[in-house]
């Protein structure tokens, strides 16, 4: 069983789309392990998208994560990396699959509703960078 860290961006919790987003973590048999509302600093946005302190959009995006809460959560399932990638679609909604979360309901590249790991070592840093250890081996 894999897993992997989603996370409804502060726009989507904004627009209400929390209760739309579980539905579909749900309904595609992903187990949610651990989740909560945060509302992050800027320096804790920084940490988390350090991979991207290089890019031009950075700060534009730290300043976007850190404007609102949050709910960061810990999916579990088969795949659960790649699986719950499909569901959100591709990071420029203009380019997502029809059907999921970003084709659907993001309005900007930036502000595109739901983040989720990539990779197993993105999934073992960012699921650690908000849930200690025994948050993380909950079931
Ligand atoms: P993801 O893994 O699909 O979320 O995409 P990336 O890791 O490449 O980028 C992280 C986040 O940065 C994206 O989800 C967007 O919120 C934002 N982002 C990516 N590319 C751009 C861009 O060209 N401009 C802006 N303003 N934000 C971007």
């Amino acid at each position: 069983m894999e897993q992997t860290l989603a996370i409804v961006k502060p726009d989507g919790v904004a627009r209400k789309l929390i209760g739309e987003v579980i539905k579909r973590i749900e309904a595609n048999d992903l187990n949610i392990c651990a989740v909560k509302l945060i509302h992050m600093t800027k320096s804790q946005a920084q940490g988390f998208y350090a991979v991207h302190k290089e890019r031009p959009f950075f700060n534009d995006l730290t300043d976007f994560m850190s404007s609102g809460p949050a709910l960061v959560m810990i999916l579990k399932g088969e795949n659960a990396i790649a699986k719950w990638r499909e569901m959100m679609g591709a990071t420029n909604y203009k380019e997502a699959a029809q059907g999921t979360i970003r084709c659907e309901f993001a309005t900007d590249i930036e502000k595109n509703v739901v983040h989720g790991s990539d990779a197993p070592e993105t999934a073992a840093f960012e699921t650690s960078y908000f849930f200690n250890a025994f948050e993380r081996t909950a079931e």
